[in-house]
């Protein structure tokens, strides 16, 4: 690597080195943004990246933010797993017309439009039940990710950082209530 990074980023670095070793999860690979979308984690590069306002984050929140983010690596499995079955569903979704387009007896149009009509209205169900399905799983994954921070940190620093995110961006009601809840039940 030839620019040389800053003290700042060799810090994400090692708090990545060290959340993973926590996690038991190979430390995900980081990138450092210029935009200031948040952090993110992308899942089939399994990279984290980071932006410069986390950069800025005071130490408490960087940590449970930086934590956060190793958490999702941990769920690469299970994410790519539900990547490639929506991927299979819409593979099978669409050799339906085909079997069809290929099988039906009659006249070209028939065979062309009503099979294709079919698949249209067959995508668009069944887009929003993935749609539904995948807010629903990503936001399970919001979940766990916190309670994997949480179970480094501690549930009470990881609840200080989410609601002292949640003044800067959006968190979800859940993620807030589940944490709580968690430092109720006296869970790490
Ligand atoms: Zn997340």
């Amino acid at each position: 690597m030839i620019m040389k990074l800053r003290a700042e980023e060799r810090h994400v670095l090692a708090l990545v080195a060290d959340d993973a070793a926590a996690l038991h999860v190979t430390p995900p690979r980081v990138r450092f943004v210029e935009s200031s979308g948040g952090p993110c984690y992308e899942t089939l590069l399994n990279r984290i990246e980071i932006d410069r306002e986390t950069l800025t984050l005071p130490e408490p929140l960087l940590r449970i933010v930086v934590a956060h983010e190793v958490g999702h690596a941990t769920q690469r499995k299970s994410m790519l797993l539900d990547f490639a079955r929506t991927l299979a569903s819409t593979m099978t979704l669409l050799a339906i017309p085909c079997i069809a387009f290929a099988t039906l007896p009659g006249e070209d149009l028939w065979r062309v439009s009503v099979p294709g009509l079919a698949f249209v209205l067959a995508f668009m169900v069944c887009a929003k039940i993935w749609r539904a399905r995948g807010e629903k799983r990503s936001a399970a994954f919001e979940l766990d990710a916190d309670a994997k921070a949480a179970s480094i940190y501690g549930s009470a620093s990881a609840l200080a950082a989410l609601e002292a995110m949640a003044t800067r961006r959006h968190i979800s009601a859940a993620r807030l209530d589940a944490m709580r809840a968690r430092l109720v039940s006296g869970l790490q």
